[in-house]
């Protein structure tokens, strides 16, 4: 309000006694006005009601949330959700009873056609003069192997663009092993640079006369676990299996390759595919007063890996998206426009849901004034990324100040807002993309170490916290985010 009323200082300087009466006149004019003539000056984002209301929700959500008891259900009344498996189907039904009883309301599922592979079993041996077995994971979508498994000499590249050059004389036959470490980063970047050893290392390898390939982990941790993972193969190039090894694993076998060139591998997998299922995504709302049919998304997915619990990878998102929801619904205040929560199905292997809900909802998602979704762990929120018209950018800092005294930077406005995202944006559906504390995140990512060990209660509140500030901005603010070009969609 202050900032309609322009007051330079040189002719404050100039004030004499009666100027001073005569502004003060002017300013208590100028407010009762204000009302009467609230169309002719610029929209302001927020009022200081809202404002405040967005503060008192932060406190709140510091003095302790309920997010810790959401993911506890969900691992462990569910467990492991691999999409299409029975735990997949009982995860919606949890979704579904949890919005219900937390009292959301338009609860519902949209059905989603999602694959289905199983992971069966898997042995990697390490032969020769130093036999041990290797701690090691198929990685997701991978064909198995024939009973006996495959047994060859191992050729090491230390990255998918080494192997992209390498001599097909050389990798003929032979198991290729793709020996690259991720970096630990603040912001989970590391992930970004390696994660394409995992998804096309396969066909690459395999383009090049490989029988199999195996991968060093994409994680940072030391302790023995193997990190699985979504793999594509590519429609020319022969299927061959695909394999991660622990950190450690790896290190032993390519210090074995390093003395003796010789060193064999033997891999065995009993993965299969089995023919497409269904799934669903599951949707509860906290319905906005005057914009009701405007909408707000906060976003995670329901699925997960196999190997463990699902508790960071993504129970964490679930829990913070659905607490953050329901502590707006607790407010005296209202939100003018709908909160609406979407949990998709299988974002894990190919984000099934997701594409599901950007064609389900048409028309609608010129409706959608911003989306976010939590999907890399427990936080804290250290950034806040955007994906909004340039315009808007003044609001964003406006809402990051709100969010004081959590300790949250600015970041860029070229977000993607995360995968589940990915359909919505291409629509042109503006993102705030909340950057996540991954630090630790990517030592359990897709292991069977993701479990509730590794969620801290009060973490977590400070990232609902961080979350439901946002969204309940964003469902109150004044004018929109604007859009984004629609650009094709092609993952
Ligand atoms: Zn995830």
């Amino acid at each position: 309000m202050l900032q309609m009323v322009p007051s330079p200082p040189r002719q404050r300087r100039a004030l004499t006694c009666a100027g001073a009466t005569f502004l003060a006149l002017f300013l208590a004019f100028t407010v009762q006005l204000r009302p009467a003539s609230a169309q002719s000056v610029p929209v302001t984002d927020w009022t200081d009601a809202d404002l405040a209301a967005a503060a008192a929700l932060r406190d709140r959500a510091l003095k302790g949330t309920s997010a810790y008891e959401h993911v506890s259900s969900l691992v462990t009344e569910v467990g492991p959700r691999l999409a299409g498996s029975a735990g997949d189907e009982a995860a919606v039904r949890w979704a579904m009873n949890r919005l219900g009883k937390l009292g959301f309301t338009g609860v519902r599922t949209q059905d989603v056609l999602v694959p289905r592979w199983i992971r069966g079993t898997t042995e990697v041996t390490l032969l020769g003069p130093a036999p041990q077995p290797l701690v090691a994971a198929t990685l997701g979508g991978s064909i198995g192997t024939a009973e006996e498994g495959i047994e060859a000499g191992v050729i090491e590249f230390d990255s998918l663009a080494s192997l992209s050059t390498g001599q097909a004389s050389d990798i003929k036959n032979k198991i290729v092993f793709i020996n690259e470490r991720m970096e630990r980063t603040r912001d989970g970047e590391g992930y970004g640079k390696v994660v394409k050893n995992r998804v096309q290392g396969a066909s690459v390898a395999a383009n090049l006369g490989a029988v199999a390939v195996v991968i060093r982990s994409v994680g940072t941790s030391d302790e023995r676990f193997a990190h699985t993972g979504r793999m594509v193969y590519d429609v020319s190039a022969p299927r061959i299996p695909a394999f991660s090894l622990s950190n450690p694993d790896a290190d032993v076998l390519s210090r074995q390759l390093k003395t003796n060139k010789q060193t064999r591998l033997r891999v065995k997998s009993s993965a299969r595919e089995m023919p497409s299922t269904w799934s669903a995504n599951v949707i509860g709302e906290i319905p906005g007063t005057d914009r009701a049919g405007e909408i707000v998304l906060l976003g995670a997915h329901l699925d997960s890996w196999d190997l463990g619990q699902g508790a960071l990878d993504d129970g964490a998102g679930v829990a913070i998206v659905v607490e953050a929801a329901r502590l707006i619904s607790r407010m005296d205040r209202k939100p003018s426009r709908t909160v609406r929560v979407v949990l998709f199905a299988n974002e894990e292997f190919g984000l099934s849901g997701a594409k599901e809900y950007a064609r389900l909802i048409g028309e609608e998602h010129a409706k959608h004034v911003l989306a976010m979704e939590a999907d890399t762990g427990i936080g804290p929120v250290i950034r806040l990324e955007t994906q909004v018209a340039p315009e808007s950018l003044g609001a964003i800092e406006k809402m990051r100040k709100a969010m004081e005294p959590l300790v949250i930077d600015s970041g860029v406005n070229t977000a993607s807002g995360g995968a589940d995202l990915g359909p919505l944006r291409a629509l042109g559906v503006p993102v705030l993309d909340p950057v996540l504390d991954a630090t630790l995140y990517f030592d359990v990512h897709h292991t069977m170490n993701d479990t509730l060990a590794k969620v801290d209660a009060k973490t977590l509140d400070q990232t609902v916290a961080a979350y439901a500030v946002a969204a309940y901005l964003a469902a109150t603010k004044q004018g929109d985010f604007g859009r984004l070009s629609p650009v094709p969609f092609d993952r």
